[in-house]
C-alpha cells in the first residue's frame, strides 16, 4: 500500500476566512490529510489568541466546512519545517494571493528547502472573490460593523462582532 500523502497548512489565521477554507478544500483534493498549523509564537501580534484561534479552525472541521477524515488542527511550536518532519507530511501547502505576497513567499519557500530539502512547497491560489481577501481587511470591516457574511464562516462573524461590540447581522 502506498504512503499517505500527507500537508501542512501553516499560518497565522487571525482569524481563518473563506480564502483559508478555499485553500485547505483545494489541499483535500490533493493530499490525503491536511494539517492546518497555528504557530503557537508567531512574530505578529494577534487580535485572536492561540485557543481562539484553533477553536475557530476547530469549529469549521466540526460544521463540516472541511472534509473531517482529511483534515484537522494543531498547535506548532517551533518552524514549520520542523512540524512538517513531526506530523510525517511531505508537502507544506501555501495561498498565493496578489502579487504582494509573491515575494515573502518566495523567501520563505527558498529558505525552507534550504533547512528541509525534501519538503516541497506548494502554492495554491483561491476562488478569484478572496484573492484580495486578508484577516486584516476582514477585522478592519468587522470593527465598524460592515457585513462581512460572505467573508467567513458564521462562527467567526460572530465573534468579530462580540469583540467589536455589534450585534450578528441575520
Ligand atoms: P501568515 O502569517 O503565515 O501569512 P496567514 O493566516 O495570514 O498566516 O496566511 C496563511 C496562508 O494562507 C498564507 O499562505 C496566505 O498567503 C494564505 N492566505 C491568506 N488569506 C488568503 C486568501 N484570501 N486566499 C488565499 N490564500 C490566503
Amino acid at each position: 500500500m502506498s504512503e499517505k500523502r500527507i500537508a501542512i497548512y501553516p499560518g497565522t489565521f487571525d482569524p481563518i476566512t473563506n480564502g483559508h477554507i478555499d485553500i485547505l478544500l483545494r489541499a483535500c483534493d490533493l493530499f490525503d490529510e491536511v494539517i492546518v498549523t497555528i504557530a503557537r509564537n508567531p512574530a505578529k501580534e494577534t487580535t485572536f489568541t492561540l485557543e481562539e484561534r484553533f477553536e475557530m479552525i476547530q469549529e469549521v472541521i466540526d460544521e463540516g466546512l472541511l472534509p473531517k477524515d482529511k483534515s484537522r488542527v494543531e498547535v506548532l511550536d517551533g518552524l514549520s519545517v520542523e512540524g512538517a518532519e513531526q506530523f510525517g507530511a511531505g508537502a507544506l501547502v501555501r495561498g498565493l494571493r496578489a502579487v504582494s505576497d509573491f515575494e515573502y513567499e518566495f523567501q520563505m519557500a527558498l529558505m525552507n528547502r534550504h533547512l528541509a530539502p525534501k519538503l516541497h512547497t506548494v502554492y495554491l491560489m483561491p476562488k478569484d472573490e478572496y484573492t484580495y481577501l486578508s484577516s486584516t481587511i476582514i477585522k478592519g470591516v468587522a470593527r465598524h460593523g460592515g457585513d462581512i457574511r460572505r467573508f467567513v464562516p458564521r462562527g467567526v462573524e460572530r465573534r468579530l462582532f462580540e469583540m467589536y461590540g455589534f450585534p450578528l447581522k441575520p
